[in-house]
């Protein structure tokens, strides 16, 4: 499998930016020349897949073909176990059309109560991030990172994004929305995802 050296150009296969800032920040220190998917005006692939792998490499795999460029997307998720791992892959689709996340957060609040899951030992959740990485010649390589917590009510913080204020990771007292970025993107699901592609990709 080919590396990615210092001045590569690699194409960040994401609208989200959010998204794109996080996985800007992680690349930084190797010498990536990031371009965003939203910059090079690439459309936007429907995510049919139903696991976070498969959407991630459709995702990526759409970027590569369309720019002729390495193309790195992440597809992630907020599963929370007493929702059957709901929203899962449709952590996205929970914001709308809107992307509003203050109505998603209260969905999955609203649900919980629905299921009586009102302490804390009822409410554990994990983000999921599937980083793939597509070739121009057509290689896929997919990595997979998790961080286990609970989520809280009500939301806590501005920071991040997406459901950020409601996730309180394993043995930490700020939720993500409270969080230093740094400090997030040290413990976070994609930070563990990045780990893996950093190993099997860069230098
Ligand atoms: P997609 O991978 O672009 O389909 O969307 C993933 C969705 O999951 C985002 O829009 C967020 O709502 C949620 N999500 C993924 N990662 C995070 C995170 O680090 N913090 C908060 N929400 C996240």
């Amino acid at each position: 499998m080919p590396k990615l050296t210092r001045g590569t150009k690699l194409v960040v296969a994401s609208h989200n930016p959010g998204k794109v800032a996080e996985i800007n920040a992680l690349i930084a220190p190797y010498g990536l020349q990031a371009v965003s998917a939203g910059t090079l005006n690439l459309a936007e692939p429907d995510e049919t897949g139903t696991l976070f792998a498969s959407n991630a490499r459709i995702k990526s795999r759409a970027a590569a073909k369309a720019s002729g460029l390495p193309a790195l997307a992440d597809d992630s998720g907020l599963c929370v176990d007493a929702l059957d791992g709901a929203p899962g892959i449709f952590s996205a689709r929970w914001g709308g059309a809107k992307k509003d996340f203050n109505a998603a957060m209260a969905r999955v609040q609203r649900e919980l109560e629905l299921r009586g899951a009102t302490l804390p030992s009822d409410r554990p959740a994990h983000f999921v991030s599937a980083l793939s990485m597509s070739w121009p010649d057509g290689e896929d390589q997919i990595f997979e990172g998790r961080v286990h917590g609970e989520v809280v009510w009500p939301p806590r913080g501005t920071l991040g994004f997406g459901y950020d204020p409601m996730f309180l990771a394993d043995g930490e007292d700020l939720t993500f929305g409270e969080m230093d970025p740094a400090a997030k993107d040290a413990i976070s699901h994609r930070a563990r995802a990045f780990e893996k592609f950093v190993r099997a990709c860069l230098g």
